[in-house]
């Protein structure tokens, strides 16, 4: 669904994307992660048509998007900081919507409404910036997308609101193959939601993977041998630690495997523990002390 291949931006002279290279495929949920200032809302920027690259290219759905309206149609964006008219209220921004993409479905709008329970007639203005967020969500869904881009969401939303966000998104992912771009500076806030994970740092891309690859490469154990046992030869250890009997490994390989081979050399006890994708992240990036550490945080 977008494919972008060695990104430049530059604002007086400062690489805000330095050769971004991103791929999301239709239907998933995509988590864009990286540090402030990272250039996660300055590549969406690019991703919504307000931007155009330097250098590189950006397709979605294989067509650039800059001053594209057929493209623009099928993607709605919810900014980290939300625009509104400054008399507007949720009802007005709404109508406003509803006149510029023609897949607006009132009726879908009105059924969101409710489920947020928001004043319509209330200005945009006069809201918290957590119900701000609620309306432009709820806005934005009724436009019926084929990509919603958020930018920072969850800023601001209180955790059932998170949740109830997070569920009619997921359920449209589901229903009608929508694709989600989701940036955050927080990996653990993505972790429940995404099934395809990219890291960017000083606007490039350090590592990006689908969760199921991620899952595949990487197996974290906890096994205690009696005296005198050993783990078999072969293996390829990047985490070792050891509390008393008790040792914790992270291995390369897929968890089956990897059980068995150890299961032949009788540990007394040996359990597959799951990786957070924070460990992964940090260890796919080749140790601990990488800066990938700073950003997950
Ligand atoms: P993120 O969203 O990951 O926090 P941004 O994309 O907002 O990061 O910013 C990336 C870098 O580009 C920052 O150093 C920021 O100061 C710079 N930047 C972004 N937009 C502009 C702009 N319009 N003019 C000048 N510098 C900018
Ligand atoms: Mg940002």
């Amino acid at each position: 669904m977008i494919e972008g291949q060695g990104l430049v931006k530059s604002f007086d002279g400062f690489h805000a994307l330095d050769g971004l290279t991103l791929t999301t495929p239709k239907g998933s949920v995509y988590g864009l992660v990286g540090p402030n200032g990272a250039g996660k809302s300055t590549f969406i920027r690019h991703l919504v048509g307000i931007y155009r690259q330097d250098m590189g290219e950006l397709f979605v759905d294989g067509e650039p998007v800059y001053e594209n309206p057929s493209v623009k149609a099928k993607i709605a964006y919810i900014p980290d900081d939300i625009f509104f008219y400054t008399q507007a209220s949720i009802l007005d921004m709404a109508r406003f919507v509803q006149s510029q993409y023609p897949s607006f479905d009132m009726k879908r709008y009105e059924k969101l409404s409710e489920l947020f329970g928001l004043d319509e007639k209330r200005p945009m203005r006069k809201l918290s910036k957590g119900q701000q967020k609620q309306a432009a969500f709820q806005i934005a869904m009724a436009q019926c997308p084929e990509l919603i881009v958020l930018d920072e969401p969850v800023d601001g939303l209180d955790p059932v609101m998170r949740r109830q966000v997070w569920s009619v998104l997921l359920q449209d992912v589901e229903q009608y193959g929508t694709t989600v771009l989701v940036s955050s500076h927080n990996l653990r806030e993505l972790e429940d939601v995404c099934d395809h994970v990219g890291i960017m740092n000083h606007g490039k891309m350090l590592i990006e993977r689908s969760l199921s690859e991620l899952q595949e490469n990487l197996v974290k154990l906890q096994l205690a041998y009696p005296d005198g046992g050993t783990l078999p030869e072969g293996l390829e250890i990047v985490h070792d630690s050891s509390t008393g009997r008790l040792r914790q490994l992270i291995l390369r390989g897929t968890a089956a495997e990897l059980t068995e081979k150890i299961a032949a050399t009788q540990p007394l006890f040996l359990d597959v523990v799951p990786l957070s994708l924070e460990e992964i992240f940090i260890y796919e990036l080749g140790g601990a002390n990488y800066e990938v550490k700073d950003l997950v945080i």
